[in-house]
Protein backbone atom coordinates (compact mmCIF):
# COMPACT_ATOMS: atom_id res chain seq x y z
CA UNK A 1 0.00 0.00 0.00
CA UNK A 2 1.34 3.18 -0.75
CA UNK A 3 2.29 5.88 1.99
CA UNK A 4 -0.66 7.91 3.29
CA UNK A 5 -0.97 11.79 2.79
CA UNK A 6 -2.51 14.41 5.25
CA UNK A 7 -5.80 16.35 4.84
CA UNK A 8 -5.74 18.71 7.43
CA UNK A 9 -9.07 19.85 8.43
CA UNK A 10 -9.25 23.60 9.21
CA UNK A 11 -12.69 25.78 8.00
CA UNK A 12 -13.41 23.74 5.69
CA UNK A 13 -15.70 21.04 7.64
CA UNK A 14 -17.13 18.69 4.36
CA UNK A 15 -16.44 16.60 1.58
CA UNK A 16 -18.16 17.80 -0.99
CA UNK A 17 -17.16 20.74 -3.59
CA UNK A 18 -13.51 20.54 -1.57
CA UNK A 19 -10.36 21.01 -3.80
CA UNK A 20 -7.47 20.43 -1.32
CA UNK A 21 -9.75 16.64 -0.09
CA UNK A 22 -10.71 16.20 -4.04
CA UNK A 23 -6.42 16.65 -4.55
CA UNK A 24 -5.87 15.06 -1.89
CA UNK A 25 -8.07 11.64 -2.08
CA UNK A 26 -6.27 11.73 -5.91
CA UNK A 27 -2.96 11.13 -4.48
CA UNK A 28 -3.38 8.12 -1.93
CA UNK A 29 -4.75 7.11 0.65
CA UNK A 30 -5.83 10.04 3.34
CA UNK A 31 -5.39 10.95 7.09
CA UNK A 32 -8.24 13.60 8.01
CA UNK A 33 -6.82 15.80 10.83
CA UNK A 34 -8.05 18.02 12.94
CA UNK A 35 -6.08 20.19 14.97
CA UNK A 36 -7.28 22.98 17.64
CA UNK A 37 -5.08 25.49 17.72
CA UNK A 38 -5.58 27.99 21.02
CA UNK A 39 -1.75 29.21 20.56
CA UNK A 40 -1.45 30.76 17.17
CA UNK A 41 -4.48 33.04 17.11
CA UNK A 42 -3.76 34.16 20.75
CA UNK A 43 -6.53 36.97 21.84
CA UNK A 44 -8.58 35.80 18.38
CA UNK A 45 -8.55 31.49 19.90
CA UNK A 46 -12.34 30.65 18.92
CA UNK A 47 -14.44 32.13 21.92
CA UNK A 48 -17.11 30.16 23.59
CA UNK A 49 -20.33 29.96 20.79
CA UNK A 50 -18.05 29.33 18.15
CA UNK A 51 -16.69 26.13 20.12
CA UNK A 52 -19.94 25.06 20.21
CA UNK A 53 -20.82 24.76 16.98
CA UNK A 54 -17.33 23.63 16.51
CA UNK A 55 -17.63 20.44 18.77
CA UNK A 56 -20.88 19.42 17.06
CA UNK A 57 -19.30 19.64 13.20
CA UNK A 58 -16.54 17.79 13.87
CA UNK A 59 -19.31 15.34 15.51
CA UNK A 60 -20.69 15.67 12.04
CA UNK A 61 -18.12 15.35 10.15
CA UNK A 62 -16.48 12.11 12.10
CA UNK A 63 -19.26 10.20 11.57
CA UNK A 64 -17.99 10.12 7.76
CA UNK A 65 -14.44 9.97 8.19
CA UNK A 66 -12.15 8.50 10.75
CA UNK A 67 -10.83 12.44 11.90
CA UNK A 68 -7.58 12.36 14.12
CA UNK A 69 -7.92 14.88 16.24
CA UNK A 70 -5.46 16.93 17.90
CA UNK A 71 -4.59 19.90 19.98
CA UNK A 72 -1.68 21.89 20.14
CA UNK A 73 0.37 24.55 17.53
CA UNK A 74 -0.69 23.32 14.17
CA UNK A 75 2.66 23.40 12.94
CA UNK A 76 4.42 21.49 15.21
CA UNK A 77 1.54 18.52 15.80
CA UNK A 78 1.61 18.57 11.99
CA UNK A 79 5.19 17.51 12.09
CA UNK A 80 4.51 15.22 14.32
CA UNK A 81 2.07 13.45 12.62
CA UNK A 82 3.93 13.45 9.48
CA UNK A 83 6.98 11.72 11.16
CA UNK A 84 4.61 9.25 12.80
CA UNK A 85 2.72 8.23 9.39
CA UNK A 86 5.87 8.57 6.78
CA UNK A 87 3.45 10.60 5.12
CA UNK A 88 3.90 11.82 1.75
CA UNK A 89 2.21 14.93 1.55
CA UNK A 90 -0.60 17.88 3.15
CA UNK A 91 -2.79 19.09 1.57
CA UNK A 92 -5.38 21.77 3.14
CA UNK A 93 -7.39 24.79 2.65
CA UNK A 94 -6.18 28.32 2.83
CA UNK A 95 -7.15 30.50 5.27
CA UNK A 96 -6.77 34.71 5.58
CA UNK A 97 -6.88 35.24 9.46
CA UNK A 98 -3.73 37.57 9.94
CA UNK A 99 -2.30 34.85 11.32
CA UNK A 100 -2.31 32.55 9.03
CA UNK A 101 0.03 33.59 6.22
CA UNK A 102 3.05 33.36 9.03
CA UNK A 103 1.25 29.51 9.98
CA UNK A 104 1.12 28.50 6.68
CA UNK A 105 4.82 29.78 5.54
CA UNK A 106 5.73 27.04 9.01
CA UNK A 107 3.69 24.32 8.11
CA UNK A 108 5.56 24.51 4.28
CA UNK A 109 9.13 23.97 6.01
CA UNK A 110 7.68 21.48 8.44
CA UNK A 111 6.74 20.07 5.30
CA UNK A 112 10.00 20.27 3.53
CA UNK A 113 11.67 18.84 7.03
CA UNK A 114 10.05 16.14 6.95
CA UNK A 115 10.50 15.43 3.42
CA UNK A 116 6.97 15.61 2.22
CA UNK A 117 4.85 18.10 -0.62
CA UNK A 118 2.83 20.88 1.06
CA UNK A 119 -0.30 21.70 -1.41
CA UNK A 120 -2.76 24.75 -0.39
CA UNK A 121 -6.03 24.91 -2.34
CA UNK A 122 -8.50 27.49 -2.24
CA UNK A 123 -12.26 27.28 -1.24
CA UNK A 124 -13.30 29.25 1.33
CA UNK A 125 -13.68 32.29 -0.77
CA UNK A 126 -15.08 32.72 -4.34
CA UNK A 127 -11.82 34.83 -5.56
CA UNK A 128 -8.74 34.89 -3.81
CA UNK A 129 -7.88 38.63 -2.67
CA UNK A 130 -5.08 38.76 -4.67
CA UNK A 131 -7.24 38.28 -7.88
CA UNK A 132 -9.56 41.23 -7.35
CA UNK A 133 -7.72 44.72 -7.79
CA UNK A 134 -8.65 47.94 -9.54
CA UNK A 135 -6.96 49.84 -12.42
CA UNK A 136 -3.90 50.48 -10.44
CA UNK A 137 -3.55 46.89 -9.51
CA UNK A 138 -4.44 48.07 -5.92
CA UNK A 139 -7.04 46.30 -3.62
CA UNK A 140 -10.47 47.74 -3.70
CA UNK A 141 -11.85 49.98 -0.61
CA UNK A 142 -15.02 50.41 -1.15
CA UNK A 143 -17.24 47.61 -1.99
CA UNK A 144 -19.13 49.05 -4.97
CA UNK A 145 -16.03 48.68 -7.64
CA UNK A 146 -15.48 45.66 -5.98
CA UNK A 147 -18.23 43.70 -6.63
CA UNK A 148 -18.51 44.92 -9.58
CA UNK A 149 -15.23 43.69 -10.46
CA UNK A 150 -15.93 40.10 -8.90
CA UNK A 151 -18.93 39.96 -11.11
CA UNK A 152 -16.80 40.85 -14.10
CA UNK A 153 -14.76 38.11 -13.45
CA UNK A 154 -17.96 35.72 -14.69
CA UNK A 155 -19.21 32.82 -12.86
CA UNK A 156 -17.04 31.05 -10.09
CA UNK A 157 -15.55 27.66 -10.69
CA UNK A 158 -18.36 25.15 -11.05
CA UNK A 159 -19.18 23.25 -8.18
CA UNK A 160 -17.59 19.80 -7.79
CA UNK A 161 -19.20 16.78 -6.14
CA UNK A 162 -18.19 14.41 -3.13
CA UNK A 163 -14.69 12.84 -3.23
CA UNK A 164 -14.72 9.60 -3.17
CA UNK A 165 -11.71 9.22 -0.85
CA UNK A 166 -9.63 5.83 0.58
CA UNK A 167 -9.32 6.82 4.25
CA UNK A 168 -5.96 5.37 5.51
CA UNK A 169 -5.83 3.11 8.48
CA UNK A 170 -2.74 3.84 10.87
CA UNK A 171 -1.99 3.20 13.80
CA UNK A 172 -2.25 7.03 15.68
CA UNK A 173 -4.11 7.66 19.04
CA UNK A 174 -7.76 8.50 18.27
CA UNK A 175 -8.67 10.40 21.60
CA UNK A 176 -12.33 11.31 21.92
CA UNK A 177 -14.14 14.46 20.93
CA UNK A 178 -15.13 15.41 24.23
CA UNK A 179 -11.25 15.53 24.93
CA UNK A 180 -11.14 18.55 23.43
CA UNK A 181 -13.46 20.02 25.93
CA UNK A 182 -15.27 22.41 23.41
CA UNK A 183 -18.90 22.63 25.17
CA UNK A 184 -19.87 24.41 27.73
CA UNK A 185 -20.92 22.46 30.84
CA UNK A 186 -21.57 24.29 34.18
CA UNK A 187 -23.38 26.42 33.42
CA UNK A 188 -24.52 25.04 30.02
CA UNK A 189 -25.43 28.32 28.53
CA UNK A 190 -25.73 26.81 24.95
CA UNK A 191 -28.91 24.80 26.15
CA UNK A 192 -30.88 27.15 23.54
CA UNK A 193 -28.27 26.47 20.53
CA UNK A 194 -29.47 23.05 19.85
CA UNK A 195 -32.90 23.70 18.77
CA UNK A 196 -31.95 26.44 16.97
CA UNK A 197 -29.01 24.82 14.73
CA UNK A 198 -27.83 21.72 12.99
CA UNK A 199 -24.01 22.15 12.55
CA UNK A 200 -22.17 20.14 9.90
CA UNK A 201 -22.91 19.82 5.88
CA UNK A 202 -26.09 17.85 6.22
CA UNK A 203 -27.58 20.94 7.96
CA UNK A 204 -26.11 23.28 5.88
CA UNK A 205 -27.67 21.78 2.56
CA UNK A 206 -31.13 21.81 4.58
CA UNK A 207 -30.61 25.72 5.32
CA UNK A 208 -29.16 26.61 2.03
CA UNK A 209 -32.71 24.48 -0.12
CA UNK A 210 -34.95 25.98 2.64
CA UNK A 211 -33.91 29.61 2.02
CA UNK A 212 -34.12 29.43 -1.54
CA UNK A 213 -37.16 27.70 -1.32
CA UNK A 214 -38.97 30.13 1.31
CA UNK A 215 -36.88 33.06 2.00
CA UNK A 216 -35.23 34.28 -1.04
CA UNK A 217 -38.30 35.42 -2.59
CA UNK A 218 -39.30 38.51 -1.02
CA UNK A 219 -35.18 38.53 0.21
CA UNK A 220 -34.42 42.46 -1.07
CA UNK A 221 -36.67 44.12 1.20
CA UNK A 222 -37.19 41.28 3.37
CA UNK A 223 -33.66 40.55 5.09
CA UNK A 224 -34.14 43.99 6.55
CA UNK A 225 -37.37 42.43 8.77
CA UNK A 226 -35.53 40.88 11.97
CA UNK A 227 -39.63 39.56 12.54
CA UNK A 228 -39.52 37.16 9.21
CA UNK A 229 -37.77 34.51 8.33
CA UNK A 230 -36.20 35.98 4.99
CA UNK A 231 -32.48 35.55 5.56
CA UNK A 232 -30.51 32.31 5.04
CA UNK A 233 -29.14 32.13 8.39
CA UNK A 234 -25.90 30.48 6.37
CA UNK A 235 -23.19 32.76 8.00
CA UNK A 236 -22.14 29.60 10.79
CA UNK A 237 -21.83 27.27 7.52
CA UNK A 238 -20.12 29.16 5.56
CA UNK A 239 -17.30 30.08 8.62
CA UNK A 240 -16.70 26.64 9.01
CA UNK A 241 -16.67 25.48 5.14
CA UNK A 242 -19.87 23.43 5.78
CA UNK A 243 -20.93 24.69 2.38
CA UNK A 244 -18.73 26.57 0.33
CA UNK A 245 -19.39 30.17 -1.12
CA UNK A 246 -19.49 28.41 -4.63
CA UNK A 247 -22.13 25.46 -3.59
CA UNK A 248 -24.49 29.11 -2.17
CA UNK A 249 -23.46 30.72 -5.58
CA UNK A 250 -24.59 28.15 -8.25
CA UNK A 251 -27.81 26.71 -6.34
CA UNK A 252 -28.77 30.39 -6.04
CA UNK A 253 -28.16 31.00 -9.78
CA UNK A 254 -29.87 28.32 -10.20
CA UNK A 255 -32.46 29.10 -8.66
CA UNK A 256 -33.09 32.05 -9.76
CA UNK A 257 -33.35 30.49 -13.57
CA UNK A 258 -35.88 27.96 -12.52
CA UNK A 259 -37.87 31.15 -11.22
CA UNK A 260 -37.56 32.50 -14.97
CA UNK A 261 -36.77 36.25 -13.90
CA UNK A 262 -39.03 36.33 -10.74
CA UNK A 263 -35.97 35.82 -8.16
CA UNK A 264 -33.40 38.09 -10.19
CA UNK A 265 -33.76 41.79 -8.17
CA UNK A 266 -33.95 39.24 -5.15
CA UNK A 267 -31.23 36.41 -6.11
CA UNK A 268 -28.74 39.46 -7.45
CA UNK A 269 -29.28 41.18 -3.46
CA UNK A 270 -28.02 37.79 -2.51
CA UNK A 271 -25.40 37.04 -3.89
CA UNK A 272 -24.51 40.97 -2.90
CA UNK A 273 -24.22 39.81 0.01
CA UNK A 274 -22.46 37.23 -0.15
CA UNK A 275 -19.79 39.12 -1.79
CA UNK A 276 -19.63 41.80 1.42
CA UNK A 277 -17.87 38.29 3.18
CA UNK A 278 -15.39 38.37 0.11
CA UNK A 279 -14.76 42.39 0.35
CA UNK A 280 -14.52 41.59 4.08
CA UNK A 281 -11.52 39.07 3.77
CA UNK A 282 -9.96 41.44 0.99
CA UNK A 283 -9.35 44.03 3.59
CA UNK A 284 -8.36 41.84 5.95
CA UNK A 285 -5.78 40.07 3.96
CA UNK A 286 -4.41 43.26 2.87
CA UNK A 287 -4.26 44.88 6.40
CA UNK A 288 -3.62 42.04 8.77
CA UNK A 289 -4.30 45.22 12.07
CA UNK A 290 -7.82 45.62 10.85
CA UNK A 291 -9.68 43.26 13.54
CA UNK A 292 -7.64 46.08 15.60
CA UNK A 293 -7.47 48.79 14.71
CA UNK A 294 -9.34 51.41 12.89
CA UNK A 295 -8.59 51.35 9.19
CA UNK A 296 -8.87 55.13 9.22
CA UNK A 297 -6.05 56.63 10.99
CA UNK A 298 -8.01 59.63 12.41
CA UNK A 299 -10.02 57.22 14.79
CA UNK A 300 -6.83 56.61 16.26
CA UNK A 301 -7.25 58.50 19.51
CA UNK A 302 -11.39 58.19 19.54
CA UNK A 303 -12.38 60.06 22.82
CA UNK A 304 -14.09 56.93 24.14
CA UNK A 305 -15.73 57.05 27.27
CA UNK A 306 -14.61 53.50 28.31
CA UNK A 307 -16.93 52.38 31.38
CA UNK A 308 -17.62 49.14 32.08
CA UNK A 309 -21.33 49.30 33.61
CA UNK A 310 -22.51 50.36 29.82
CA UNK A 311 -20.66 47.79 28.63
CA UNK A 312 -22.14 45.40 30.47
CA UNK A 313 -25.35 46.57 30.67
CA UNK A 314 -25.24 46.46 26.71
CA UNK A 315 -24.11 42.60 27.22
CA UNK A 316 -27.05 41.27 29.08
CA UNK A 317 -29.93 43.60 27.32
CA UNK A 318 -30.66 45.82 29.66
CA UNK A 319 -30.12 49.18 28.11
CA UNK A 320 -34.10 50.24 28.21
CA UNK A 321 -34.31 50.31 24.33
CA UNK A 322 -35.89 47.08 23.44
CA UNK A 323 -34.44 46.65 19.97
CA UNK A 324 -31.39 46.74 21.24
CA UNK A 325 -31.78 44.25 24.42
CA UNK A 326 -33.96 42.18 22.36
CA UNK A 327 -31.15 41.24 19.69
CA UNK A 328 -28.58 41.33 22.81
CA UNK A 329 -30.77 37.98 23.94
CA UNK A 330 -31.34 36.76 20.84
CA UNK A 331 -27.63 36.77 20.65
CA UNK A 332 -26.81 35.03 24.22
CA UNK A 333 -29.98 32.66 23.64
CA UNK A 334 -29.21 31.17 20.24
CA UNK A 335 -25.52 32.51 19.38
CA UNK A 336 -26.92 34.52 16.72
CA UNK A 337 -28.32 37.86 15.84
CA UNK A 338 -29.91 39.42 13.01
CA UNK A 339 -28.16 41.61 10.71
CA UNK A 340 -30.49 44.62 10.94
CA UNK A 341 -30.37 44.59 14.83
CA UNK A 342 -26.40 43.96 14.62
CA UNK A 343 -26.43 47.57 12.96
CA UNK A 344 -29.04 48.73 15.76
CA UNK A 345 -27.03 47.34 18.62
CA UNK A 346 -23.25 47.99 17.50
CA UNK A 347 -24.45 51.44 16.37
CA UNK A 348 -25.93 51.89 20.27
CA UNK A 349 -23.04 50.37 21.89
CA UNK A 350 -20.44 52.66 19.77
CA UNK A 351 -22.95 55.92 19.59
CA UNK A 352 -24.87 56.14 22.28
CA UNK A 353 -22.75 54.42 25.06
CA UNK A 354 -19.49 55.60 23.48
CA UNK A 355 -17.77 52.69 24.21
CA UNK A 356 -14.79 51.48 21.92
CA UNK A 357 -15.93 49.04 18.52
CA UNK A 358 -13.75 46.62 19.63
CA UNK A 359 -15.34 46.06 22.85
CA UNK A 360 -18.39 45.32 20.81
CA UNK A 361 -16.11 42.82 18.45
CA UNK A 362 -14.65 41.09 21.35
CA UNK A 363 -18.41 40.34 22.76
CA UNK A 364 -19.30 39.27 19.26
CA UNK A 365 -16.48 36.99 18.48
CA UNK A 366 -17.40 34.99 22.37
CA UNK A 367 -20.95 34.89 21.61
CA UNK A 368 -21.68 34.50 17.90
CA UNK A 369 -21.88 30.52 16.08
CA UNK A 370 -20.72 33.03 13.26
CA UNK A 371 -18.13 34.53 14.30
CA UNK A 372 -15.68 35.64 12.11
CA UNK A 373 -12.52 37.43 12.02
CA UNK A 374 -13.01 38.84 8.44
CA UNK A 375 -16.54 39.88 8.64
CA UNK A 376 -16.98 41.03 12.15
CA UNK A 377 -13.85 43.19 12.24
CA UNK A 378 -15.32 44.87 8.89
CA UNK A 379 -18.43 44.80 10.07
CA UNK A 380 -17.75 46.75 13.46
CA UNK A 381 -15.29 49.17 11.35
CA UNK A 382 -18.29 49.52 9.11
CA UNK A 383 -20.65 50.87 11.78
CA UNK A 384 -18.03 52.70 13.49
CA UNK A 385 -17.61 55.04 10.68
CA UNK A 386 -13.75 54.09 10.88
CA UNK A 387 -13.72 51.09 7.97
CA UNK A 388 -12.81 51.24 4.22
CA UNK A 389 -16.35 51.90 2.97
CA UNK A 390 -17.77 52.71 5.93
CA UNK A 391 -21.02 54.24 7.06
CA UNK A 392 -20.59 57.78 7.86
CA UNK A 393 -20.17 58.54 12.18
CA UNK A 394 -22.39 61.24 12.39
CA UNK A 395 -25.14 58.66 10.87
CA UNK A 396 -26.74 57.80 14.02
CA UNK A 397 -29.39 55.05 14.11
CA UNK A 398 -32.23 56.17 16.23
CA UNK A 399 -32.86 52.83 17.95
CA UNK A 400 -36.42 53.24 18.57
CA UNK A 401 -36.99 54.53 15.00
CA UNK A 402 -35.70 51.23 13.65
CA UNK A 403 -37.33 49.34 15.64
CA UNK A 404 -41.01 50.88 14.87
CA UNK A 405 -39.96 50.62 11.03
CA UNK A 406 -38.30 46.91 10.72
CA UNK A 407 -40.37 45.61 13.30
CA UNK A 408 -43.11 47.27 13.15
CA UNK A 409 -45.40 45.16 14.97
CA UNK A 410 -43.20 44.48 17.48
CA UNK A 411 -43.19 40.69 17.08
CA UNK A 412 -39.18 40.58 17.35
CA UNK A 413 -39.11 42.28 20.51
CA UNK A 414 -41.57 40.44 22.16
CA UNK A 415 -40.15 36.77 21.34
CA UNK A 416 -36.88 37.86 23.30
CA UNK A 417 -38.32 40.24 26.02
CA UNK A 418 -40.94 38.17 27.77
CA UNK A 419 -41.45 41.38 30.34
CA UNK A 420 -43.33 43.70 27.04
CA UNK A 421 -44.89 40.22 26.00
CA UNK A 422 -48.16 42.73 26.68
CA UNK A 423 -47.28 46.17 25.54
CA UNK A 424 -49.39 46.93 22.30
CA UNK A 425 -47.31 47.58 18.78
CA UNK A 426 -47.73 51.40 19.58
CA UNK A 427 -45.74 51.77 22.25
CA UNK A 428 -43.83 48.33 22.23
CA UNK A 429 -40.45 50.24 21.15
CA UNK A 430 -40.83 53.24 23.61
CA UNK A 431 -42.60 52.15 26.94
CA UNK A 432 -41.28 54.74 28.25
CA UNK A 433 -44.30 56.55 26.71
CA UNK A 434 -46.59 54.53 28.25
CA UNK A 435 -48.71 55.70 31.72
CA UNK A 436 -47.54 52.53 33.39
CA UNK A 437 -44.39 51.70 31.77
CA UNK A 438 -43.78 47.58 32.34
CA UNK A 439 -41.89 47.80 35.80
CA UNK A 440 -39.76 44.58 35.01
CA UNK A 441 -38.17 46.57 32.08
CA UNK A 442 -35.75 49.22 32.93
CA UNK A 443 -36.04 52.82 31.68
CA UNK A 444 -33.44 54.08 29.20
CA UNK A 445 -30.15 54.09 30.38
CA UNK A 446 -29.19 57.49 28.39
CA UNK A 447 -31.42 59.95 26.44
CA UNK A 448 -31.25 59.65 22.67
CA UNK A 449 -30.86 63.30 21.85
CA UNK A 450 -28.21 64.20 24.65
CA UNK A 451 -26.13 60.74 23.60
CA UNK A 452 -26.50 61.74 19.98
CA UNK A 453 -25.06 65.12 21.24
CA UNK A 454 -22.47 63.60 22.67
CA UNK A 455 -21.58 61.16 20.00
CA UNK A 456 -21.16 64.51 17.49
CA UNK A 457 -19.29 66.45 19.96
CA UNK A 458 -16.62 63.60 19.87
CA UNK A 459 -16.87 62.90 16.17
CA UNK A 460 -16.43 66.69 16.09
CA UNK A 461 -13.35 66.36 18.34
CA UNK A 462 -11.41 64.11 15.73
CA UNK A 463 -12.41 66.49 12.80
CA UNK A 464 -11.06 69.20 14.49
CA UNK A 465 -7.71 67.53 15.31
CA UNK A 466 -7.36 66.23 11.75
CA UNK A 467 -8.06 69.83 10.52
CA UNK A 468 -5.42 71.58 12.61
C1 LIG B 1 -21.63 44.51 14.07
C2 LIG B 1 -21.73 43.36 13.11
C3 LIG B 1 -20.98 42.20 13.33
C4 LIG B 1 -21.03 41.13 12.43
N1 LIG B 1 -20.29 40.01 12.68
C5 LIG B 1 -20.32 38.97 11.80
C6 LIG B 1 -19.56 37.79 12.05
O1 LIG B 1 -18.82 37.66 13.03
N2 LIG B 1 -19.69 36.77 11.15
C7 LIG B 1 -20.46 36.86 10.03
O2 LIG B 1 -20.51 35.92 9.24
N3 LIG B 1 -21.15 37.99 9.76
C8 LIG B 1 -21.12 39.04 10.61
N4 LIG B 1 -21.85 40.17 10.34
C9 LIG B 1 -22.51 40.31 9.03
C10 LIG B 1 -23.97 39.84 8.96
O3 LIG B 1 -24.70 40.35 10.02
C11 LIG B 1 -24.10 38.33 8.97
O4 LIG B 1 -23.25 37.74 8.01
C12 LIG B 1 -25.55 37.92 8.64
O5 LIG B 1 -26.43 38.47 9.58
C13 LIG B 1 -25.66 36.43 8.65
O6 LIG B 1 -27.00 36.07 8.47
P1 LIG B 1 -27.46 35.32 7.18
O7 LIG B 1 -26.55 34.17 6.92
O8 LIG B 1 -28.91 35.02 7.37
O9 LIG B 1 -27.26 36.43 6.08
P2 LIG B 1 -27.81 36.53 4.59
O10 LIG B 1 -28.51 37.83 4.48
O11 LIG B 1 -28.58 35.34 4.22
O12 LIG B 1 -26.48 36.67 3.72
C14 LIG B 1 -25.82 35.54 3.12
C15 LIG B 1 -24.36 35.50 3.52
O13 LIG B 1 -23.68 36.67 3.07
C16 LIG B 1 -22.67 37.05 4.00
N5 LIG B 1 -23.00 38.38 4.53
C17 LIG B 1 -24.21 38.94 4.67
N6 LIG B 1 -24.10 40.20 5.16
C18 LIG B 1 -22.78 40.42 5.35
C19 LIG B 1 -22.02 41.52 5.81
N7 LIG B 1 -22.59 42.67 6.19
N8 LIG B 1 -20.68 41.40 5.87
C20 LIG B 1 -20.08 40.26 5.48
N9 LIG B 1 -20.74 39.19 5.01
C21 LIG B 1 -22.08 39.26 4.95
C22 LIG B 1 -22.72 36.04 5.13
O14 LIG B 1 -21.75 35.05 4.90
C23 LIG B 1 -24.13 35.48 5.02
O15 LIG B 1 -24.27 34.19 5.54
C24 LIG B 1 -21.84 41.24 11.26
C25 LIG B 1 -22.59 42.41 11.05
C26 LIG B 1 -22.55 43.44 11.97
C27 LIG B 1 -23.35 44.68 11.70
Amino acid sequence: MSAPVIMWFRQDLRLSDHPALSAAAAAGPVIPLFVLDDDTPGEWRWGGASRWWLHHSLASLSKDVPLVLRRGRADAVLAEVMKATGARALFFTRDYAPWSAALEQRVKAACEQAGAQCHRYGGFLLHEPEAIRNGSGDYFKVYTPFSRACFARGEPRPVKGRAQVDWASHELDMPPLAGLSLTPANPDWAAGFGPAWQPGEAGARARLLRFLEQGLHGYAEGRDRPDQDNTSRLSPYLHWGEISPHQVWQATRQAMEQASGRLDHDGEKFLKEVLWREFAYSLVHHNPDFPEKPFRTEFTDFPWAEERDALLRWQRGETGYPIVDAGMRELWATGFMHNRVRMITASFLIKHLLQPWQQGERWFWDTLVDADIGNNAASWQWVAGCGADAAPYFRIFNPFLQGEKFDPAGDYVRKWLPELKDVPAATIHRPWDMTFPPRAYPPPMVEHGKARARALAAFGAIKKDEAS
